[in-house]
Parts: structure tokens; sequence; C-alpha cells
């Protein structure tokens, strides 16, 4: 018998709809004394703060509004 594998699932493969990855974390810039979060997929912007602190809680609220379209 041949024993087939599984396809695994790519990790850049993202579709709409499915469930939202929390593992994904945004990047973290500091541009001219001011942090900066953006989409680890896409690069969009998605908070700014002062401190990094701040701008990791600002971005964990935000959804990326290019990978995670929601009507
Ligand atoms: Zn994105």
């Amino acid at each position: 018998m041949l024993k087939q594998s599984p396809t695994p699932v790519s990790p850049d493969l993202r579709r709409p709809g499915l469930t939202f990855v929390s593992t994904l974390e945004p990047n973290l810039h500091l541009v001219s004394s001011v942090w900066v979060a953006s989409c680890p997929s896409c690069g969009f912007q998605l908070a700014t703060a002062r401190t990094q602190q701040w701008v990791e809680r600002r971005a964990a609220r935000r959804r990326c509004p290019v990978c995670h379209l929601e009507a």
C-alpha cells in the first residue's frame, strides 16, 4: 500500500474567513523616537506610540485591514 502523506498547510497561505492567527506578532520599528508597529505580512502600519510597550498594546488590539478584511 502506498502511504499518502497529508499536504501540509503553508503558513504563507492565509485565506479570509479562517480563524485569526494570534501567533503573528507585528513588526516593531523605532522611527525617530516613535515606535511603529506594522503588519508582519503586508507592512501596513497598525499603530504608533512613544514607547514600545504602548505600541505593542495598541497593535495587539488592532487587526490589519489589508490581511483581515472585515465588513
Ligand atoms: Zn497586513
